[in-house]
């Protein structure tokens, strides 16, 4: 039984995002990779593809279609076994922060340009003090007449290098908690004041421009603010939802071409012109991962299908963001022990594969902080 209504359009929208990916993104991996950052002509390719910016409505440059084709993008970007063309954070993440919260105004300036890859987009949350604890944030936002002046840094800002707008995260001078001082603004990169930092060197997630930023008498005009001030906190908790759940429909999508890769692998290599013996132990190690893929990837499903109907999952959305990124680690893990020695070379794809999922159970909110969600909601 299908859990997700994927329709004929559905279909023949992911066949040619496959086909997309498999010429203009899977050759150039491997070097993407060695050289630490994806070219913004890809995201521009990817753009003009219209595989960027999916839900956007077709008023502000985007095709305007429903979450199931970000869900596509994702699982098919995942494929490619790499994790540097961050186009879900860009289209499902930032740039709808501008599309729900932007005035006319932003929304007409920027998301044409993110709808074609002409501006990559980034979210600039997380400062050296403050990571899961978000409340602690320091960077200011403080008013001069027209003007805004941003000062503080940020750190492990995904598409920090390509990023020509960033949603930053800033409080503006308050007696009020950071729970009503916080706003968000966005930042174009190229105004004096907007300094990026060194790029950091990840175990994972090489070709990712995961960078510090810093913010120094960054002025910026008052209505670049998104939503009300002082309502940045409330926004960033409305958007974690679907950013945690593609989060996960990455993490299974990874687990799956992990396996996928081992079958591969164990079909077509002979040991002494045998097939690769199947114990009974190597058998029941397969079926587990298999099984355990499978509980998650369903359990992803139905949580995406209540969150299109609007229902609050946000105990079940934190259940799926550590339980299946977990998953995916295990399988990974399993992936590379059963293929022996030669699974710890890097040309056994699952060795990055193992290297990107070790990331995404700390990346947009910890296991820990997954499971404190769950305890609250759950009254324990
Ligand atoms: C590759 C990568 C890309 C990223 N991209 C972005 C981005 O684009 N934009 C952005 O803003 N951020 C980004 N981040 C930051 C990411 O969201 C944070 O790393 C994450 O929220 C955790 O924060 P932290 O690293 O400061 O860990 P900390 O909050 O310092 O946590 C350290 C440890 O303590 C545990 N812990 C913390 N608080 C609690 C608690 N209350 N209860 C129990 N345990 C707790 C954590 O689970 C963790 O194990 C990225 C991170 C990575 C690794």
């Amino acid at each position: 039984m299908n859990i997700i209504p994927y329709t004929d359009k559905h279909h023949k929208f992911r066949e040619k995002t496959r086909a997309f990916i498999e010429k203009e993104i899977i050759p150039h991996v491997d070097q993407w990779e060695k050289n630490k950052i994806v070219p913004k002509s890809a995201w521009q390719k990817m753009g003009r593809e219209g595989l960027l910016c999916t839900t956007i409505p077709k008023k502000y440059g985007g095709p305007g279609y429903d979450l199931l084709y970000a869900v596509i993008v994702a699982e098919e970007l995942a494929r490619s076994n790499h994790y540097g063309l961050h186009a879900v954070l860009h289209s499902d993440v930032a740039a709808p922060y501008i599309y729900t919260y932007g005035s006319e105004y932003l929304r007409n300036k920027y998301l044409p340009g993110c709808c074609s890859g002409d501006i990559v987009s980034a979210i600039a949350m997380t400062e050296p003090n403050a990571g899961s604890d978000l409340a602690s944030i320091e960077t200011m936002a403080t008013e001069d007449g027209d003007e805004i002046v941003l000062n503080g840094s940020k750190i492990f800002i995904s598409n920090g290098i390509n990023c020509g707008v960033a949603v930053v995260a800033a409080k503006n001078p308050s007696d009020k908690s950071p729970y009503e001082s916080t706003s968000l603004y966005v930042v174009e990169s190229d105004l004096p004041g907007f300094i990026r930092g060194k790029k950091l060197e990840k175990m994972g997630f090489h070709s990712q421009d995961t960078v510090e930023l810093f913010f120094s008498n960054c002025r910026i005009p008052k209505t670049n603010i998104l939503g009300k001030k002082g309502m940045g906190f409330k926004m960033l908790m409305e958007k974690l939802q679907f950013e945690r759940l593609l989060c996960s429909v990455q993490t299974i999508a990874t687990a799956e071409f992990s396996l996928a890769q081992l079958l591969k692998h164990q079909k077509t290599t002979s040991v002494s012109g045998q097939p690769v013996p199947r114990t009974q132990s190597s058998q029941f190690a397969l079926v587990e991962m298999a099984t355990e893929i499978k509980l998650g990837k369903t359990m992803l499903e139905t949580l995406i299908v209540d969150h299109m109907a609007g229902k609050n999952i946000l105990k079940e959305t934190s259940m799926a963001k550590y339980w299946n990124s977990e998953l995916a680690r295990r399988v990974a893990e399993g992936c590379i022990e059963l293929h022996g020695m030669e699974g710890a070379l890097e040309s056994f794809p699952v060795v990055r594969a193992y290297r990107d999922v070790r990331i995404l159970s700390i990346a947009g909110g910890t296991t820990e902080i997954m499971k404190g969600i769950i305890a609250k909601e759950m009254g324990i």
